[in-house]
């Protein structure tokens, strides 16, 4: 079972489109489904209109996803009860630090750990971390190992501002909708291991992660809202299909680059070699 995920900022860009392919030829190429959940608990980034657009861009290409849209907002209750166990069971504590307190330390120092602030609407709530190594092997990045309580230290769960945190929500969305394998862009790669520490903490299963190359610009700079990546070109789904399946390194024979996108997916289907994309971090497309 695979799924993709987008946040509803804006429309999707070529980088968005590309994991979105990715995880679908891979969720049909071992006859899995393929779900699709909006990430819109971070309701003040959510642009009107960006959910209709998302779904509509994914129908002009063809991929179709299974069962009903998935939006998180929708299960905003289950995430409170999971909190409160977590809660009540002592991993979390009410954190005070400023924004400004923390500008300097990437990786949080346990300040409000022993300080047993109640839990009021001026703070986050965070997760106790331990001191040990977090596993997993990713099909394209490899062996990942990572000690969180020295790497990145507590984490958010829930923010200041009452919003779930991404963190929490995803760990508690893939269990729910029993995804087993997750493909999706190696710039969550590094938010993996705080992942599979609450999966462990909370008893459920590790999907399986394969982390996709970004596609960047001529800067290097992942494409994103921020970077003012344009919308993808569904204009014409054929040529754009064309270039994502040369992006991800799958090859598609010449005489398949005019035709219609559908048909496209179902050679990419029954070719899908994700290792061509092995060890890469980043790719860039070819500038017209
Ligand atoms: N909504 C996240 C993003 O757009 C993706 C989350 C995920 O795939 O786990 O970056």
């Amino acid at each position: 079972m695979g799924r993709f995920a987008p946040s509803p900022t804006g429309p999707l860009h070529l980088g968005s489109l590309y994991t979105a392919l990715a995880s679908y030829l891979d969720a049909r190429r071992h006859n899995g489904l393929w779900l699709l959940r909006i990430d819109d608990l971070d309701t003040p980034r959510n642009a009107d209109g960006a959910s209709d657009a998302i779904l509509r861009c994914l129908e002009r290409f063809g991929l179709h996803w299974d069962g009903n849209v998935y939006f998180q907002i929708q299960h905003l209750e289950h995430y409170q009860q999971i909190l409160a166990t977590l809660q009540h069971q002592q991993w979390l504590y009410a954190c005070r630090c400023s924004r400004k307190t923390l500008a300097n330390t990437p990786i949080y120092p346990g300040y409000c750990r022993e300080a047993g602030f109640v839990d009021d609407e001026s703070s986050a709530l965070r997760l106790k971390t331990q001191d040990r190594q977090i596993e997993f092997d990713d099909a394209l990045q490899g062996f990942i190992s990572q000690n969180l309580i020295r790497e990145h230290g507590d984490f958010i769960v829930r923010r200041k501002d009452r919003i779930i945190a991404y963190q929490f929500a995803v760990v508690i969305d893939d269990y729910n909708q029993r995804i087993n394998h997750v493909v999706r862009g190696a710039d969550l790669l590094d938010s993996t291991a705080k992942q599979l520490y609450l999966q462990q903490l909370l008893g459920y299963p590790m999907p399986r992660y394969t982390h996709l190359p970004l596609i960047v610009d001529q800067q290097g700079n992942k494409l994103s809202k921020q970077t003012l990546a344009a919308p993808a070109d569904d204009s014409h789904p054929e040529s754009t299909m064309f270039l994502l399946l040369r992006l991800l390194r799958q090859n598609p024979p010449a005489e398949l680059a005019n035709a219609p996108a559908e048909l496209q997916l179902q050679w990419a289907i029954a070719h899908w070699k994700p290792l061509a994309l092995k060890k890469i971090r980043a790719i860039q497309p070819p500038i017209h």
